[in-house]
């Protein structure tokens, strides 16, 4: 590689990755990236002409092509076309995008609500306009990159408690100038683990302190509670957490992100946040389908129930197999393996017999900790969740994961 005739640290990056990248493809461990040729009924992919069972969606409720969210975006071009005229605060806010918010709110149990282009600007926007020199934010250490880039961007000092380590975050929290704005910060259902975050006691560190907390939901919003609407559903509270954050690229099977929280601090979001002040709004049939997607968690409870099934199913079965799934409780299953290269062969492995499922590797996540990390949908048939155990379980047996 000769970029600008130089050997600068640009320079090795660039090419400490491609390296990488190609060592992996020769050898037929790289699965990243892949084209899916089309969407199966039953949480079922086509790549490469072959049809493979899907565990490796965030469709948790196996929303994707749902008739009437499809008909609630074509319906949306037909009215306003597939673009705006333009940022939401001068000419591109619709009455969708206002419908989608009141939609928000409501399933939130909040105030309001304010939508953003993704999830990961919303909490890179969210955060640093919150937040600002001189303040503290308080982050789990295994919150998702949009919260951590957040939480840089905005310039307060950043503490990082372990992993759901209350005790942890309390001694930060005593430590920190009493007088100082704070932001406990956290993901709901940790994405990499699929455990759950400790509401309640994070709720009451949170009063104690006089701190403000903001829940990441990207995870959550149609796992958690039984009728699918996210964590404090699940822990039996009312409208606890300040900022309610969450993507409507998962579940909700669209793109954007959103926070739901009190009138004045949307209000204040709305113009002062500069991911929605300057960068364009939503387009008509991603907010449309975003919209319904919402109002078809509430009408089809079945969905989330299904989901809770199939995810016991799939947590049960590895463990009885003697595969080590960490402490996920939800659809996020770490299939644990050890060593990055474990991962990638066990990707190989699964993906040769049509399991889509991917690793994930350090640096995502610490040396050792290699696993494949499968999800669960609500549109597998308990048959195919069987099979897919079947190909991971002689997987692991080949690789001497398991017995
Ligand atoms: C996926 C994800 C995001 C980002 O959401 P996008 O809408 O995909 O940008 C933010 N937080 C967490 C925890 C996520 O898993």
């Amino acid at each position: 590689m000769d970029f600008h005739n130089t050997d600068d640290s640009v320079t090795r990056r660039i090419k400490a990755m491609t390296d990488r990248i190609s060592g992996l493809k020769a050898n037929d461990l790289y699965f990243y990236n892949q084209p899916v040729e089309e969407i199966l009924p039953g949480s079922k992919v086509r790549v490469n002409g072959r049809e493979m069972g899907m565990y490796a969606s965030y469709s948790y409720l196996g929303l994707v092509g749902h008739p009437r969210i499809n008909e609630a975006a074509k319906k949306a071009v037909d009215k306003f076309g597939t673009g705006t005229n333009g940022v939401r605060t001068l000419a591109g806010t619709l009455t969708i995008h206002t419908e989608l918010e009141e939609t928000i709110a409501n399933f939130k149990h909040a105030e309001a609500a304010i939508t953003y282009s993704s999830g990961y600007a919303t909490n890179l926007s969210v955060i640093s306009t919150l937040m600002g020199r001189g303040d503290y934010v308080f982050s789990d250490k295994l919150n998702h990159a949009s919260i951590v880039d957040g939480c840089l961007m905005s310039g307060a000092e950043f503490r990082r408690f372990r992993h759901n380590d209350m005790a942890h975050l309390e001694g930060l929290l005593k430590n920190a100038p009493a007088d100082v704005a704070k932001l406990v910060i956290a993901d709901s259902v940790f994405s990499m683990d699929g455990d759950i975050i400790d509401l309640p006691k994070m709720l009451e560190l949170t009063k104690k302190y006089h701190a403000w907390l903001m829940i990441d939901e990207a995870h959550s919003l149609g796992v958690l509670g039984k009728k699918g609407t996210g964590i404090e559903e699940y822990f039996g509270l009312g409208d606890e957490i300040d900022i309610k954050m969450g993507t409507l690229s998962k579940t909700i099977p669209s793109v954007g992100g959103y926070v739901a929280a009190k009138k004045e601090i949307i209000t204040y979001l709305r113009h002062a946040s500069r991911a929605y002040i300057f960068s364009a709004a939503l387009p008509p049939a991603q907010a449309a389908a975003a919209n319904e997607a919402f109002k078809v968690i509430l009408d089809e409870p079945e969905r989330v129930e299904k989901l809770n099934l199939n995810t016991k199913q799939f947590i049960g079965g590895l463990k009885s197999m003697g595969f080590d799934t960490m402490l996920t409780e939800t659809a996020i299953v770490p299939v644990l393996c050890g060593e990055d290269d474990v991962a990638f062969a066990m990707t190989r492995e699964a993906q040769h017999k049509d399991v889509f499922v991917l690793p994930v590797v350090s640096p995502a996540v610490p040396e050792g900790l290699a696993r494949l990390r499968a999800t669960v949908t609500a549109a597998h048939d308990p048959s195919e969740i069987e099979r897919a155990m079947d190909v991971i379980g002689e997987a692991g047996k080949k690789l001497g994961i398991i017995k």
